[in-house]
């Protein structure tokens, strides 16, 4: 370690001796006798203690104290007065100019040794001090700046988090989340002002089927369209969310009065109707949109969102693409069915379904060729429920698939049974529900089963399909029924006529036979001009290769019509409603007078 260094500025020679004989054992000392050399050796030594005399010829030690204090790069050099000055005044003097000590002469040796020592040690202590200090704030300011990055990171995660818990990834909407809170506040405002509120509940038509067919990627493209187009119909104090899958929800405050909102839907209607193009397909859907208002339909949030659904469902299960406002009745009719949703499901086991057999009369040979299965229900408390109604109640969840089976295996058993009483030329034609075709019902294995398991020739089991089907445009289908074709099911369209404008389907799919549904066939003797529909279509199929049914047949004038135009095949109340097995057996048994 080298030696600190005193400077010492006395004119007694003598003196300046003595202090060196004392101190420079542990100190390198420089000795000066005037004020020149004394700051020439501070500039230019590294000196840690100044020794300073007061009384000097022309230096004023006060004065020379003063300066140093003064110069910035020498302040910190603590400086001792050595002088023959002892009053009180002159010591404070010295204080007030900036020494650290003052020591009157003559000295004490140890005494100037122990207070250099001390004073050495001080200063060392307090540029130590001082050096911890300014690292200390060096510290503290990079983790202050550290510490702001952080936060600003945080800030940053936890927006993302916010909206990721907030927000659908796909359509940049609310979600769920974020439209309960939107929801509960419009509601908690419309409660506090009195004022309403309506909540539209938007579910796509025919989103499943793109998704099906053009797969997910043009599934979610789509989705972000629809946000779009929705986002376009709405006004800044609108909410709008995506609940999930295909189903979107709008919140619409400030309206004059609740029908405003039909304003609202048919524009949302109209928007999803228009096409959409996506990597060059064109895309059409729909969607059906039910209304509920605060607080004329229930004053919680929990019923509203009940209300809404319900009204949605009513579109669903009606002609889809339009609006329905909730209505109390509505909630009488979905307790209803779901009452015969529960009932339902227990009513297979108990028993309490079964089959009605319709016979199907072909006209050139005026004998029954085919039988129609219908199902039937009596239900211990309601009676009689339609069987349109407890296949939609049906389709509604898997069980369909367990009714599905049950009827294709029930009609089966019952097929080959009358083949085996001698009716080996009696055909049975069985209704399909569009979900026996979801790829998890496998039809096409099913039948082969029960082909194989009743022994039933090629084509006595024909397929009732509906034209929506066919429009779904899916390979799955399409592969499907040419399984079943392939297997020896004969394939029917049931209700023609009723559904679309499109016609391409009956030569892309394996179709045998065209059903003309009843309402044309019903309508014909008003002179409505269904006849001239009639003809077209048996004119068609003559030239499609397809044979024609005509059901609905309830007088003879129809019957005539139907023959001169050649109609193959006809059903009706004419010859027979849908009557228990044992009655066809009886029928069966008799000649046709007609
Ligand atoms: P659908 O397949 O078009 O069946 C014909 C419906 O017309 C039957 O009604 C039948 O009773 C009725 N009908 C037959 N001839 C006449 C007539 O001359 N005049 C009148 N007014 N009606 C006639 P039903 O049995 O009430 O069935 C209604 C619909 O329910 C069926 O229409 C079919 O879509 C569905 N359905 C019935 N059974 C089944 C089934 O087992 N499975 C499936 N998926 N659907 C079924
Ligand atoms: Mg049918
Ligand atoms: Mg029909």
């Amino acid at each position: 370690m080298p030696k600190d260094t005193i400077l010492i500025l006395d004119d007694e020679r003598f003196f300046c001796n003595l202090l060196q004989s004392i101190l420079e054992n542990k100190y390198h000392i420089i000795i000066t006798n005037n004020k020149k050399d004394a700051i020439d050796a501070l500039n230019s030594h590294r000196v840690d203690l100044m020794l300073l005399d007061i009384i000097m010829p022309k230096t004023d030690g006060y004065q020379v104290c003063k300066e140093i204090k003064q110069t910035e790069q020498l302040s910190h050099i603590p400086i001792i007065f050595l002088t023959v000055k002892n009053e009180v005044e002159d010591e404070l003097k010295g204080f007030n100019v900036g020494a650290v000590d003052y020591i009157t002469k003559p000295i004490s040796p140890p005494i100037v040794s122990a207070r250099v020592a001390t004073h050495l040690a001080l200063a060392k202590a307090t540029k130590e001090l001082q050096q911890h200090t300014v690292k200390l704030e060096q510290m503290v300011s990079q983790r202050t700046v550290e510490l702001t990055r952080e936060i600003a990171e945080k800030q940053k995660v936890y927006e993302k988090l916010h909206y990721l818990a907030n927000y659908d990834q796909l359509t940049l909407l609310p979600n769920r989340n974020l439209f309960n809170e939107r929801l509960a506040y419009a509601y908690k405002l419309a409660k506090r002002n009195k004022s309403s509120f309506s909540l539209l509940i938007i579910d796509l038509d025919r989103f499943k089927v793109v998704n099906d067919s053009l797969g997910h990627h043009i599934g979610d493209l789509l989705l972000e369209q629809v946000g779009q187009r929705l986002s376009n119909c709405l006004r800044g104090v609108d909410t709008i969310a995506r609940l999930g899958g295909d189903e979107f929800t709008v919140t619409l405050t400030e309206l004059h009065e609740k029908q405003d909102a039909s304003i609202v839907a048919n524009k949302i209607i109209s928007e999803i109707s228009q096409a959409f193009e996506i990597h060059g397909q064109i895309i059409h859907i729909g969607c059906s949109i039910g209304i509920t208002s605060f607080p004329d339909d229930g004053d919680n949030l929990a019923d509203m969102l009940k209300n809404a659904d319900m009204a949605m469902y009513e579109v669903k299960r009606g002609h889809k693409n339009d609006y329905a406002f909730f209505s109390p009745e509505m909630n009488t009719h979905a307790n209803y069915r779901m009452e015969l949703e529960k009932d339902l499901y227990l009513a297979l086991a108990a028993n309490e379904l079964y089959l009605h057999y319709q016979p199907i009369i072909d006209l050139p040979n005026r004998k029954i060729c085919t039988v129609e299965a219908l199902l039937r229900w009596k239900h211990p408390k309601h009676g009689q429920v339609a069987p349109d109604k407890i296949i939609s109640i049906a389709e509604e969840s898997d069980l369909i698939l367990t009714l599905g089976e049950w009827i294709l295996e029930q009609s089966c058993k019952q097929l080959s049974l009358w083949h085996s009483q001698g009716h080996t030329d009696l055909r049975i034609a069985i209704n399909m529900s569009t979900r026996q075709f979801d790829s998890k019902f496998n039809s096409s294995t099913l039948l082969k089963n029960l082909i194989s398991k009743y022994n039933i020739p090629k084509n006595y089991i024909h397929l009732e399909i509906t034209e929506s089907l066919m429009l779904e445009d899916s390979k799955y289908i399409l592969d499907t029924l040419s399984e079943l074709k392939a297997i020896g099911v004969l394939l029917v369209v049931d209700d023609f006529g009723t559904g679309y404008s499109s016609l391409s389907y009956l030569r892309k799919f394996p179709i045998d036979i065209l059903k003309i549904d009843q309402s044309f066939v019903r309508n014909f003797n008003l002179g409505s001009g269904d006849d001239i529909l009639i003809k077209a279509i048996i004119a068609m199929g003559q030239s499609l290769n397809l044979a024609i049914i005509a059901e609905g047949v309830e007088n003879g004038e129809q019957l005539s019509f139907l023959s001169e135009q050649h109609c193959d095949q006809i059903q009706g109340y004419y010859f027979s409603k849908p009557v228990a097995a044992d009655e066809i057996s009886l029928l069966l048994n008799d000649t046709l007078n007609f």
